[in-house]
C-alpha cells in the first residue's frame, strides 16, 4: 500500500501563478467511486486510494506528504466579457504525478472548499455536478475524445446550500494540465511579460515539446482545438460554457458544467440555463473556439518577438482554424457514414443527412448508430427523405465496421444522468455504477444495456442544464 508520489512543477513556477491553499476538511467522507483503470494508468495504488488514508486525501481531509496544494490563478472572457480575475474558486491542485510511462498528470480536488479566488462562492460542489462530470468525462475518454478524467468521487457528509440543501461531494479530476486560455489572459492583462514567457515555456515543455517558441505553441494549440471541437460535434456534444477560462491549452475538454448531448438533432440546440443568447449552441462551437484562440493569440504577442510581424503571423495561424476544423469534421463525419477516405463532395452528402435529421429533430445518436444496424429509418416520423438519402449513401459503399467504431450505441443522455443523480441523492449509487460501466464501452452492442440507448420518453426529457456548482 503506497501513497502517491507528487511532483509540483506548477508550484515551482513561483509566486504570482497561484495561492497556496490547502483543501478544507469535511465531516464524514465516503467513497462513491474510484476509477481503478485510471489509477492503474497513473501508476497509483488503488488499494491505498480506497483505504482510509486514500479517502482522506480524496476528500481533502489529509494532504499527503509531498503534495503542495495550490489554487491556480486565471482570468477569462465569460460570455464575451473580460473578467480579470477568476482562478480556482472551488478546487485545489494537490500536485502532479508521473505515470509509469513518464506522462505528467495533475491531480485536482474539485469542491474542496474556499480559496482566495472563491469570491462569493462557498468553494463546494454538490453531488449532482460531481456525478455528471464523472460520467461525461469518462464517456468522452472511452469515445476517444481528449478530456480531463475522473479518478474518484466522494460524498462529504455535509450539505451545501443551493436552491435547497444538497449533499456535498468532491471530484478528483485528472488532467494533463489545468492551464487554460484564461491563464495566459491573467498575465497578459497585467502586462507581466516575464510570467507570460514562463507560462509559455511550461506549456511547451509539458504539452508541445516540439514547439520552438510562442508562435509554434499557438499553431499547435489551434490544431489540437480544431480536432477536439470536431469530435464534440460528431458526438452531438454541447459544452455549454466555452468561456476562455474553460478552454484548456492542452486541447482536453475541461470544465463539464451545463454540458449535454443532444437527443433530437437541431444545430441551434442549447441546454445551459445561463446561455440565453445561444452563444454556445452546438453549431456555434467552432466559431467560439476561433474567438477564444484569437484571445490566446493576442495574449502571446508580447512574447512573440517583433510586434507587427508577430500580429501578422499569429493572425494567419488563427485564421487557419476553419480549414483545419473542416478537414477534421469531414474525417469524423465521414467515419460516421463509414467512409474511410471522404472526398470533399461527401461534405454535401453528410450535410444533406443532417438537414433531413434537423427537419424532423431525429435522434442524433440513434440515427447514426442506425446506419450501422440498418434501423436508422425508424428514427424518422417521415422516413421518405431519409430513404432517398440512404440510396445515395449506399452508392458510396460504406464500411459498416468503420461506422460501428465512430457511432456510439450509448451516450450519457440527460435524462439518464438525472435519474442517476436523483438516486444518488437518495443514497443509491447502483444506477451510477451501471451507467458508468455501460458508457465505458460505448461502441459495443450489449442487449443488457439496450435501455440506456433509448431516447427520453415524453415526461423524461431534460431541456435545461445548470452550471456545475
Ligand atoms: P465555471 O464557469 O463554472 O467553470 O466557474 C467560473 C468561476 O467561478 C471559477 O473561477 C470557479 O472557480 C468559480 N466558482 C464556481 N463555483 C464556485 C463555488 N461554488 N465556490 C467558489 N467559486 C466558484
Ligand atoms: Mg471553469
Amino acid at each position: 500500500m503506497t501513497a502517491p508520489r507528487f511532483d509540483n512543477s506548477y508550484a515551482r513556477l513561483g509566486p504570482g501563478f497561484f495561492s497556496r491553499t490547502p483543501p478544507t476538511p469535511v465531516g464524514d467522507p465516503a467513497l462513491v467511486a474510484l476509477n481503478r483503470p485510471l489509477a492503474e494508468r497513473l501508476g497509483l495504488d488503488a488499494e491505498w486510494l480506497s483505504g482510509p488514508e486514500g479517502v482522506a486525501m480524496l476528500a481533502g481531509n489529509a494532504v499527503p506528504q509531498g503534495a503542495e496544494p495550490i489554487a491556480q490563478a486565471y482570468a477569462g472572457h465569460q460570455f464575451g466579457g473580460l473578467v480579470p480575475q477568476l482562478g480556482d474558486g472551488r478546487a485545489v491542485l494537490l500536485g502532479e504525478v508521473l505515470a509509469p510511462d513518464g506522462a505528467r498528470f495533475d491531480i485536482q480536488l474539485k469542491g474542496s472548499g474556499p480559496t482566495p479566488f472563491s469570491r462569493r462562492g462557498d468553494g463546494r460542489a454538490w453531488l449532482g455536478p460531481v456525478l455528471r462530470e464523472y460520467l461525461v468525462s469518462e464517456f468522452m475518454f472511452a469515445a476517444g475524445v481528449p478530456t480531463t478524467r475522473a479518478l474518484a468521487a466522494v460524498t462529504t457528509g455535509e450539505t451545501v446550500l443551493r436552491e435547497s440543501a444538497l449533499p456535498g461531494a468532491v471530484l478528483t479530476r485528472v488532467a494533463s494540465s489545468h492551464v487554460r486560455v484564461g491563464t495566459f489572459e491573467f498575465f497578459a492583462i497585467r502586462g507581466d511579460a516575464e510570467r507570460l514567457q514562463q507560462l509559455a515555456d511550461h506549456v511547451i515543455a509539458r504539452h508541445y515539446p516540439g514547439a520552438s517558441g510562442a508562435m509554434d505553441l499557438l499553431r499547435a494549440v489551434v490544431a489540437r482545438q480544431a480536432e477536439t471541437v470536431a469530435q464534440w460535434m460528431a458526438l452531438g456534444f454541447i459544452h455549454g460554457v466555452m468561456n476562455t477560462d474553460n478552454m484548456a491549452v492542452s486541447g482536453e475538454t475541461i470544465d463539464y458544467g451545463p454540458c449535454a448531448f443532444m437527443d433530437g438533432y437541431h444545430p441551434d440546440t442549447v441546454f445551459s440555463s445561463i446561455d440565453r443568447g445561444g452563444r454556445y449552441a452546438w453549431s456555434e462551437q467552432p466559431r467560439v473556439a476561433v474567438w477564444n484562440l484569437a484571445q490566446l493569440a493576442s495574449c502571446l504577442i508580447p512574447v512573440m518577438g517583433e510586434e507587427q510581424q508577430a500580429v501578422a503571423e499569429a493572425t494567419t495561424i488563427v485564421h487557419a482554424f476553419p480549414e483545419l476544423y473542416q478537414f477534421a469534421w469531414l474525417r469524423r463525419f465521414g467515419a460516421k457514414l463509414g467512409l474511410s477516405d471522404p472526398a470533399p463532395e461527401d461534405r454535401a452528402l453528410i450535410e444533406r443527412l443532417l438537414d433531413v435529421m434537423a427537419a424532423q429533430q431525429a435522434d442524433f445518436t440513434r440515427v447514426f448508430r442506425g446506419l450501422v444496424t440498418g434501423e436508422a429509418a425508424a428514427e424518422f416520423t417521415d422516413p421518405e427523405p431519409f430513404k432517398a438519402w440512404a440510396a445515395d449513401w449506399r452508392a458510396r459503399n460504406p464500411d459498416p465496421d468503420l461506422a460501428a467504431r465512430a457511432n456510439p450505441a450509448r451516450i450519457p443522455r440527460n435524462h439518464r444522468i438525472q435519474q442517476v443523480i436523483d438516486a444518488g441523492v437518495g443514497g443509491d449509487f447502483a444506477p451510477f455504477h451501471r451507467l458508468n460501466e455501460a458508457l465505458a464501452l460505448p461502441f459495443d452492442a450489449r442487449p443488457e444495456w439496450d435501455d440506456l440507448s433509448l431516447p427520453p420518453s415524453a415526461g423524461q426529457e431534460v431541456r435545461v442544464t445548470f452550471c456545475g456548482t
